[in-house]
């Protein structure tokens, strides 16, 4: 059975709480970490949310989200670049480890001439995360998304993004790797040999769970809690200890039905089948 104390809660999770409500509750849950979504910013400043974070004795492994760098125009792509480096700037004032990139996809854009967008777009605010110390985690999304939302959808997609980059921190860390969401890569043949060497080269720098309904009501919002899908979760979770991965093990769902659900009671069952399933 993981810790909890390695266990981290994506504020998007807990939609219905705002930031000061979900890091009380998730601290005196005995959870380690919380990964806090932008739009949990909403009526405080970045700064302010870390201190808050940080009095309560929480970690903050990622800020979500930046990405969607493909963009029609080079006035869009530019505004992509600008958000970014704005992304970057909060999450190093809120003690974020990472920023998490969903790399983006436009209908009409071809998925190669978009994943070319996506590593000239990384590139170009690399240097930016080096200087605020912040690291980039590629998120590859499952291919369902890869018309609107992610023209990388694989581990190996997004590694070979990562080597064409490699640029490094001071201690020696590569600035951009990759965030392994098991929901969008758990049907990939290559994913526990990919899992290995993103390992081996220093860019696995997330680990994301939830789960795979068979039957899905709604594309984005009805992700299944640990336990309530068809993915072996403590299987690659195994791989992912395997290749040394020293994170958290962050729990994100998004899901209409469990929003509605009394949230205390929800969060209870977030701890069970973290502590069932991861
Ligand atoms: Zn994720």
């Amino acid at each position: 059975m993981p810790p909890l104390s390695r266990c981290a809660v994506h504020t998007i999770t807990t939609k219905p709480w705002d930031l000061a409500t979900a890091v009380a509750k998730y601290r005196d849950a005995g959870i380690g970490g919380i990964t806090v979504w932008r739009q949990a910013l909403e009526g405080t400043t970045a700064k302010e949310a870390g201190k808050l974070i940080r009095e309560a004795g929480l970690r903050v492994p990622a800020l979500c989200r930046g990405g969607f760098f493909p963009a029609k125009d080079a006035k869009g792509r530019a505004a992509a670049l600008d958000d970014n480096r704005r992304c970057i700037d909060e999450a190093a004032e809120i003690g974020a480890d990472q920023v998490v990139l969903v790399c983006g996809a436009v209908p009409g854009i071809p998925l190669e001439d978009a994943r070319k967008m996506i590593a000239e777009g990384i590139a170009a605010v690399a240097t930016h995360a080096q200087a605020a110390k912040v690291h980039l985690a590629i998120e590859p999304l499952h291919p369902q998304y890869a018309a609107d939302r992610s023209a990388i959808s694989t581990m190996k997609q997004a590694r070979r993004i990562c080597e064409q980059i490699d640029l490094r921190h001071e201690d020696g860390a590569p600035v951009v790797g990759i965030a392994c969401d098991v929901y969008h890569v758990w049907w990939d043949d290559e994913l526990e040999d990919e899992i290995a060497i993103a390992g081996a080269k220093g860019y696995l720098h997330g680990f994301h769970v939830c789960d795979w309904k068979a039957v899905q009501t709604d594309m984005l919002n009805d992700r299944g809690l640990m336990g309530e899908g068809c993915i072996d979760i403590r299987r690659i979770r195994g791989w992912i200890d395997r290749a040394g991965f020293p994170g958290f093990y962050e729990v994100e769902v998004f899901s209409t039905r469990w929003w509605g659900e009394d949230q205390d009671r929800y969060l209870a069952e977030i701890v069970r089948t973290y502590q069932e399933h991861v």
